[in-house]
């Protein structure tokens, strides 16, 4: 494509990724554009009044990527650095991710450029709600799904469900997912991608040949995938050593408490003023000594910079697109072999719980939470499986793996219906 609305380096990253992946499985040239470019984008302006009488007005985005295999799916992020070529990158990522879980659903995502710690709660609900009314047009239980992602809850998926049934005059559950279970929504989804991440993590120690009960962790990030992810490994018997949010970043070789940083978060809605004997430098924590790292923060934080600082033997990405093109040429040519579980397995979890609630809400038949993690870990096992048996076949690396297997399934999808008309 010679001009496209998308820039920006994650939306160039992703472009890079897929061109390395179109390069492996040899997609001929003139059927790459079709693959990578959204199919849609939409660009939205939300007015809000503001509890000081200001009317302000925020930019909000959703893009579709592909609807090939069914309705797109996707979570919506709050935060500052939200732009479309952003929420095309985090589109086109969901789109190899539900194909590599096997889910027929097409990659969406959308955004607010807008920083939602700053909002009252009323301000964040006016927001929320009057985003949600702008994409009516444009979404729906069997064109696009929403989902939460970054700085978006539980709380933000009810306002967003709510608004669409008023609109409609009938409570349609399965707009949204990863609501409250009160509203329709399905156990054990918000602890879904924490502990997808944390079965992955056991199954690669195994791999690796490490105890879990002699193992140790960093997680950076502590919002809903990094504390449930630290809960879930300190669960199956592994060290904590350290964690980080936007806030502060904490370190211990004795290993740190979960439960009482999870308190302590739930009280003050960060991590900082947890305790001062173990602040490090967040710069300095991913390079910390540790057998599991888990980014779960935001994109592009294991960089040709300090990839080559990485003292891990698993590196977990909890995070979408947390390593870049760069750093990935780096870690494979360090030779130490350290086992990557890339983001669009290691983070599936939550999108194929969404997939489970969406399922629930239109046949009105909810399942037991054994039934849901039972399901997930099949799901994941599966994909894990199928991961490695390709990473082995073409001597590829596991990133290159999971994407090719994505990529294929968009594609051949692609080839089988043709084009229209
Ligand atoms: N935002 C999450 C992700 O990046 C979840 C998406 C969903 O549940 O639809 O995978």
């Amino acid at each position: 494509m010679n001009r496209s609305i998308y820039s920006g380096p994650v939306f160039q990253m992703a472009r890079r990724q897929f061109e390395r992946v179109a390069d492996h499985v040899q997609i001929p040239e003139m059927e790459r554009d079709r693959l990578l470019y959204p199919k849609r984008a939409i660009a939205v302006s939300c007015p809000i009044h503001r509890d000081d009488g200001r009317t302000e007005v925020y930019q909000g985005y959703r893009v579709q990527h592909h609807l090939t295999l069914g309705p797109t799916k996707g979570g919506t992020r709050f935060a500052p650095s939200v732009d479309v070529g952003e929420v095309a990158a985090l589109a086109i990522w969901m789109s190899w991710k539900c194909a590599l879980a096997g889910l027929p659903y097409g990659g969406a995502k959308g955004g607010i450029t807008v920083d939602p710690y700053a909002l009252s709660p009323r301000e964040l609900e006016a927001l929320s709600r009057r985003y949600m009314q702008e994409m009516i047009p444009f979404v729906g239980p069997h064109t696009d799904v929403m989902a939460p992602d970054m700085g978006t809850n539980e709380q933000v998926m009810a306002w967003f469900m709510d608004t669409y049934s008023m609109y409609r005059g009938q409570t349609i559950n399965e707009i949204v997912t990863g609501k409250p279970v009160s509203a329709g929504g399905t156990l054990g989804r918000r602890e879904a991608t924490g502990r997808g991440v944390a079965y992955l993590v056991s199954r690669a120690l195994d791999r690796l040949g490490i105890l879990a009960g002699g193992a140790t962790a960093i997680i950076q990030g502590f919002g809903n995938v990094g504390s449930v992810t630290a809960y879930s490994l300190a669960e199956r018997g592994i060290k904590i050593l350290g964690v980080s949010d936007h806030t502060a970043a904490y370190y211990d070789p004795a290993g740190l408490d979960v439960a009482k940083l999870q308190g302590h978060v739930a009280i003050s809605g960060q991590l900082a003023g947890f305790s001062a004997q173990s602040l490090i430098d967040p710069s300095e924590l991913l390079a910390q000594k540790c057998d599991v790292l888990v980014p779960a923060a935001v994109e592009q934080v294991i960089t040709g910079e300090n990839a080559s600082e990485l003292k891990c033997r698993i590196l977990a990405e909890g995070a979408n697109g947390p390593t870049t093109p760069e750093a990935d040429s780096i870690l494979h040519q360090r030779g130490d072999e350290i086992f990557v579980l890339p983001d669009i397995l290691c983070n599936a979890g939550g999108v194929v719980v969404s997939y489970f609630e969406w399922v629930q809400d239109l046949q009105r038949l909810f399942w037991e939470e054994a039934e849901v993690f039972d399901r997930l870990y099949k799901i994941l096992e599966r994909s894990y499986q199928q991961m490695m048996a390709r990473a082995k076949r073409d001597r590829i690396s596991h990133r290159m793996a999971a994407m090719a297997i994505g990529v294929d399934v968009v594609q051949s999808a692609k080839r089988t219906r043709g084009l229209f008309p």
